[in-house]
């Protein structure tokens, strides 16, 4: 089934370190956006059968419940939305409070994925959040206390400072709180992110190489051990709860992107909405299409795409049914460029499957790159 995507570009702040198509948040420019979102997936409906519907950002925590409750009845309006389909809104910790928790809830979200990054003081002041960790922990209480079964939390590791102590103190503060799911991803530090400027100030640095692979690797076996399933590289949940939506991106499945810079992919081709706010707006306004740029995927950029993201799933891939379903035996075409991987234990093939090992998924990107 379709997941659908509804890209929410509003912010309080501006963290040092984000690239993400984002702006701050302004009431009257939001007003018009929601306005022009719920025109775009109304029109754009053809009542297929969806599953998923996944709030992002940007804050999408920072719309009233009433506005996520009129987005997702577009989505019922303009598909055939399942009744057990999956509902995720991302929400910041400073948005949370107990009555907006349970008017997300009653609006019909029934996951919440919250921006938590780090649960110390002041590695969230050195990315410029403006969250406390107990204002974290507390939106973990307010998301359950209004009914939500299913809460995601979100950290980021190899952070400027950050000994490996630090980083299994967040970690055992996460398993403290007890969410169904959580994502942990190493900080990436683009070419202009004033998070750059920060630290050359104020003389912050990262930890070594070393100590940032054996902060990824000790974090999986003590989650591991806390009864926590890796699904994904940077992804781990309770059995059986993995993020149904984002698990469509990494198993070559298709997804409708609503709202501006969102990315669609489907019937083969992939297309990009345009990335500014008010261009966004302005288009829907004015009856222009709102698409940026569209292309259409070869069977062999599929493939590559394919093999690509289901490698960054901990199960791997069954390349049989790969080979089949593309027409072409894979282990023939790719056995001699994944043998070094294989050879050092970074890739391992057992029977049709392959699959990276831990060590293999701090390499990933290497590993992965014999594909495209
Ligand atoms: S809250 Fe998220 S999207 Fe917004 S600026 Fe910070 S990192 Fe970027």
């Amino acid at each position: 089934m379709l997941g659908i995507y509804l890209h929410i570009p509003f912010c309080s702040s501006i963290c040092n370190y984000c690239n993400f198509n984002r702006g701050l948040f302004e009431s009257g420019l939001k007003d018009r956006y929601v306005a022009a979102l719920e025109a775009e997936i109304t029109a754009s409906g053809r009542h297929e059968p969806v599953d998923t519907i996944f709030f992002g950002g940007g804050t999408p925590s920072l719309l009233e419940p009433a506005e996520i409750a009129r987005l997702i009845a577009a989505c019922r309006t303009a598909f055939d939305v399942d009744a057990g389909a999956e509902v995720t809104l991302e929400t910041n910790p400073e948005t949370s409070t107990p009555e907006r928790m349970s008017g997300f809830r009653d609006a019909g979200v029934n996951r919440i994925s919250l921006g938590v990054q780090s649960f110390r003081e002041p590695e969230l002041k050195r990315l410029g959040r403006i969250h406390s960790a107990d204002r974290a922990r507390a939106a973990v209480r307010e998301a359950r206390t209004a009914g939500f079964d299913n809460v995601s939390l979100d950290l980021m590791m190899w952070l400027p400072q950050q000994s490996k102590a630090d980083w299994r103190e967040n970690v055992e503060a996460l398993i403290d709180v007890a969410p169904e799911h959580a994502s942990l991803y190493l900080l990436e530090l683009y070419p202009n992110a004033p998070l750059r400027e920060d630290m050359a100030r104020a003389g912050w640095s990262l930890a070594p190489d070393d100590d940032a692979a054996d902060m990824y690797l000790w974090s999986l076996a003590r989650l591991d051990e806390a009864g926590y399933e890796q699904y994904e590289i940077s992804n781990v949940s309770r059995p059986g709860r993995p993020s149904r939506h984002n698990l469509k991106y990494w198993q070559d499945g298709e997804w409708l992107g609503f709202g501006c810079g969102a990315h669609s992919t489907r019937n083969g081709a992939r297309w990009k909405n345009v990335a500014s706010t008010a261009e966004y707006i302005s288009r829907r306004h004015t009856g222009h299409s709102v698409v940026a740029e569209r292309r259409e995927l070869t069977r062999g950029a599929q493939l590559e795409e394919a093999l690509f993201t289901g490698l960054r799933l901990a199960a791997g891939l069954d390349l049989d049914s790969v080979g089949r379903l593309y027409g072409i035996d894979v282990w023939d075409r790719y056995a001699g460029a994944l043998h070094p991987a294989i050879e050092a234990g970074l890739a391992i093939r057992e029977g049709a499957r392959l699959r990276l090992s831990r060590d293999g998924m701090l390499l990933a990107n290497e590993i992965l790159s014999v594909f495209v």
